[in-house]
């Protein structure tokens, strides 16, 4: 893993990019970079307590750390439509790419909102663009 590159597909070392933040020996500085590392996560599965721990709380009631860290979808890469930040407010438009039953890929297309909390960023929602 080690020499790798990141899983987000930023074209970074894993260990140069999502790594510090799931390993926790870093804090996301921009909404962009909590949501590679939260794709990220996703992608690797095993991270859902870090999921966990950077979603809004409120957004995440009732979701399961168990749950959140198995591996659900073949994650395949990820593209960065657009990106903005006011404040301590970001928004994150990204299509992420996953491996359906069949091998063929499929489309995750997401406007994401992001809010700072005591300098941490988290992920409050998402709505599904076409
Ligand atoms: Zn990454």
């Amino acid at each position: 893993m080690k020499t790798q590159n990141c899983v987000c597909t930023s074209g970074k070392l894993f260990t140069q990019c999502c790594q510090p933040l799931l390993e926790r020996t870093t804090l996301a500085k921009t909404p962009q970079q909590l949501m590679r590392s939260r794709f990220s996560a996703f992608a690797l599965g095993g991270y859902g307590s870090y999921l966990i721990d950077t979603w809004l709380p409120s957004s995440a009631a009732g979701l399961d750390v168990a749950e959140l860290s198995q591996r659900s979808l073949n994650w395949r890469r990820l593209e960065i439509v657009s990106k903005s930040q006011k404040g301590d407010q970001g928004i994150v438009e990204f299509k992420a790419f996953f491996l359906d039953q069949q091998g063929d890929e499929r489309l995750h297309h997401e406007i994401s909102l992001f809010r700072r909390h005591s300098g941490q960023w988290l992920y409050v929602s998402g709505d599904i663009a076409n």
